[in-house]
């Protein structure tokens, strides 16, 4: 059985988590896009019942029985419930405690994948910025 944790941008909100991983999953779908302000991401799919947080949470009913967490202080995304997946939360990935050891297994709403990330691979990368700021 798994134990996982994770956190805001700022603190303020933490979880921990005991239990089975149903799903890890990329998300394309446009309203996640919109809801991230970034053109995919990846959830954890969990039981809602071994899920405890702690913090002060916000959400946004992005459509009718449909809810995405965040914390007010900090603005970070923090999950995805729905009537439609009774017995799951989908917690954004990128809250993990150590998010680099997150393992998607699926790529899900490839319809609404925004073709520029096809390319990825043949923009130019760089360990820091390409142009740093002004001084
Ligand atoms: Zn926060
Ligand atoms: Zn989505």
């Amino acid at each position: 059985m798994d134990r996982l944790s994770g956190r805001c941008m700022c603190g303020s909100v933490t979880w921990t988590y005991s239990g089975e991983t149903i799903r890890n999953l990329v998300c394309y779908c446009a309203d996640c896009q919109r809801a991230t302000s970034s053109p995919m991401t990846a959830f954890l799919g969990l039981r809602p019942s071994r899920l405890h947080w702690a913090g002060k949470i916000e959400h946004y009913e992005s459509s009718p029985g449909t809810h995405r967490g965040f914390c007010p202080r900090c603005g970070t995304r923090l999950y995805f419930q729905s009537q439609k997946w009774r017995d799951e939360i989908h917690i954004h990935a990128a809250t993990l405690t150590n998010p680099g050891e997150y393992q998607p297994d699926a790529q899900v709403l490839m319809r609404s994948r925004a073709a520029w990330l096809d390319h990825l691979s043949s923009i130019p990368g760089h360990q820091g910025f390409q142009i740093d700021p002004e001084r």
